[in-house]
């Protein structure tokens, strides 16, 4: 008998799970929801198409229609899962113009992470973005179209945060980066983290350290800090930092891990062994200590749905722990970081 797979999200790892499935499994029917407008897309050239480095907005997109030809799935996107009952193995879906169900076999969650926007008083949303899907990136890029703002407050010095100093900063914005924590990059060492730090200064970016955004006022264009320092801004970046869509697996009763992402096993697979989960909503054991950590990157979504299709397809390769390693361009710096660093 055929069985039925339902993917809930489609970029990272639910675009790259659908895939590796149909390598190694020609018979299963595999469905896909999404409740973006787009699938199987690059997150990580979004800062570099505001930026004008990557000209061609189809560049990082992929053509959902390719994608169902080349994989023979079935992609609803615009749809978004709103719940599952794990005892009839069903979903319901809202789409833009009909509510329905699906039965499954088994189910994979790739419902990502979202980005955070913490709650500031006077903070406006016409002016605030965070970068995290393709509408987010299309906003930003329309205001400073539109707009044309002068200059720009980057809330969070973490990856997303420095890469879009750096295309800002191209677009001829004037850049402001602001941390609460005493260095850029937590996942660095202080020592290579000031190397860092001066060089944004050398391109004229002015980075504020151990201080954070407490209100805004003047129709959200004056950021008043915990320090009492003030900025002005004509466009505010959130980078703060995302949290797991785990929703849906808490409405369902599957385990939830210490990180607050879901738990699964070595196969992906969470505490229901027909509901698999990977990507930015899991949490595994970190390679050096065992402990369980969440670490939001490409490389272990895809490793994951590599782990997955395996699985469903009776191989045994488990997934065994991740250092989250990672690589960032920082102007004429590349900044790499793997493990984890000693804290004092
Ligand atoms: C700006 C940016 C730059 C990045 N750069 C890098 C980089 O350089 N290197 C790197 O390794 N990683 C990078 N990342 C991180 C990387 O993109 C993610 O780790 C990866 O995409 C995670 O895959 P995922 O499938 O878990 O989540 P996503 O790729 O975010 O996909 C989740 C999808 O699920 C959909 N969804 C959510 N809930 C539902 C629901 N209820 N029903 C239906 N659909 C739903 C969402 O619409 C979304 O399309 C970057 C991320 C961002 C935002």
């Amino acid at each position: 008998m055929t069985r039925k797979i339902v993917i809930i999200g489609g970029v990272g790892g639910g675009a790259t799970v659908a895939a590796q499935l149909r390598r190694e499994d020609a018979e299963s029917e595999i469905i896909v929801l999404d409740k973006g407008s787009h699938i199987a897309f690059s997150n990580c050239g979004m800062p570099y198409h505001i930026g004008g480095l990557v000209k061609n907005r189809d560049d990082i997109l992929y053509s959902t229609e390719q994608f169902r030809k080349k994989y023979k799935v079935t992609v609803h996107t615009n749809t978004e899962v709103k719940a599952i009952n794990r005892s009839t193995q069903r979903i319901y879906y809202q789409a833009a113009l009909d509510a329905g169900e699906l039965g499954f076999d088994k189910l994979i969650l790739a419902p990502g992470a979202s980005a955070i926007i913490p709650n500031i008083e006077g903070l406006n949303p016409q002016r605030t973005f965070p970068l995290h899907t393709i509408s987010d990136m299309d906003n930003i890029s329309d205001f400073i179209e539109t707009k044309k703002p002068q200059s720009v407050a980057i809330v969070g010095a973490g990856f997303v945060g420095l890469e879009m100093v750096e295309n800002l900063r191209e677009r001829g914005l004037k850049c402001t980066i602001i941390d609460r924590s005493s260095q850029a990059i937590k996942i660095i060492d202080e020592d290579l983290a000031a190397i860092v730090e001066n060089h944004l200064n050398d391109k004229g970016v002015q980075i504020l350290l151990d201080d954070g955004l407490a209100s805004c006022s003047n129709d959200g264009k004056t950021l008043h800090l915990n320090s009492g320092r003030k900025v002005e801004a004509d466009l505010i970046i959130m980078a703060v930092g995302i949290k797991p869509n785990t929703e849906l697996a808490i409405d369902a009763d599957l385990k939830i891990g210490t990180t607050g992402a879901i738990a699964v096993n070595e196969y992906m697979q969470t505490s229901d062994p027909n509901i698999y989960a990977l990507g930015d909503v899991v949490e595994a054991p970190d390679t050096v200590t065992g402990t369980p950590r969440h670490v939001a990157l490409a490389w272990p979504a895809h490793r994951q749905a590599y782990i997955i299709a395996r699985h469903l397809t009776g191989a045994t390769a488990s997934f065994n722990g991740t250092q989250g390693s990672a690589i960032l361009k920082v102007f004429d710096l590349t900044v790499g970081a793997t493990g984890l660093i000693a804290i004092n």
